[in-house]
């Protein structure tokens, strides 16, 4: 799977142009989603647009709250998103986890209440600049894969996103992506109580330079991409070069 994360960018004007362009000239691919997450407020649009015409391209959100129900202005929940035409939703991004200063305990009910309506979690993991220079990348990571409830783990795809790598232009190189997608499945074999493959996909400023390296491991199921997302030309051939 391919996802664009446009974080917050973008206008109507440019999700058409995009999803237009995408569709038309992605050499899609069944087992290769394009999965696009543009800014809340465009999702409704979005939904609209893919359900009349462009079926190649899937929905994610990037943001969602985890009550069905509660006083919270400017929140939204994932039985609106799904309302809107989502089948994926973006949890735990490092932005996030900084910004909005998310807990364990609220990631989780995230994934609860997303995997309860049938949306399929983005579940980012990744270590800071500081926490892999003092060697603490495995258990950084391994405390951030222990949020996920073990029962629900199958229906979750994992996102390796070191913190240091994100909009930075500074990619992880593939012997370091190889080493951490190893040790990420391996610890979801340990935990999962099912046999069921989990996908681990890799961002961090992939580019039309790296992703055919990147992609092309037999570690990693695909890429999130941020930056490189944008320009609709630029994603095309991400998408058709990985
Ligand atoms: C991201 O936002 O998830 C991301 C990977 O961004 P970029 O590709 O710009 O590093």
């Amino acid at each position: 799977m391919i996802i664009a994360n446009w974080k917050m960018n973008g206008s109507k004007e440019l999700i058409k142009e995009w999803i237009d362009f995408v569709s038309h000239n992605i050499e899609f691919n069944q087992a290769k989603e394009c999965i696009l997450c543009p800014p809340t407020c465009y999702l409704d649009y979005t939904g609209t647009l893919i359900k009349q015409s462009y079926n190649n391209v899937k929905l994610g959100s990037q943001h969602c709250d985890s009550a069905l129900s509660a006083p919270l202005t400017g929140g939204i929940n994932s039985q609106m998103l799904e309302d809107a035409g989502c089948e994926f939703v973006i949890i735990g991004h490092s932005e996030q986890r900084i910004h909005l200063k998310e807990s364990n305990q609220i990631l989780s009910d995230k994934l609860k209440s997303s995997i309860e309506m049938n949306l399929n979690p983005i579940f980012c993991v990744g270590e800071s600049l500081q926490q892999k220079e003092a060697n603490q990348t495995n258990d950084i990571l391994a405390q951030q894969l222990d949020t996920l409830p073990s029962n629900l783990l199958h229906e979750c795809i994992i996102a390796y996103e070191p913190v240091w790598a994100i909009g930075t232009g500074k990619n992880a190189d593939i012997s370091y992506i190889e080493e951490i997608h190893t040790f990420i499945k391996e610890k979801l074999k340990n935990k999962s109580d099912s046999t069921n493959y989990i996908s681990v996909v890799y961002g961090g400023s992939v580019n039309l330079v790296n992703c055919k390296e990147i992609y092309s491991s037999d570690k990693v199921d695909g890429l999130l991409i941020g930056g490189a997302s944008l320009d609709s030309d630029t994603f095309t051939k991400i998408y058709n070069i990985s």
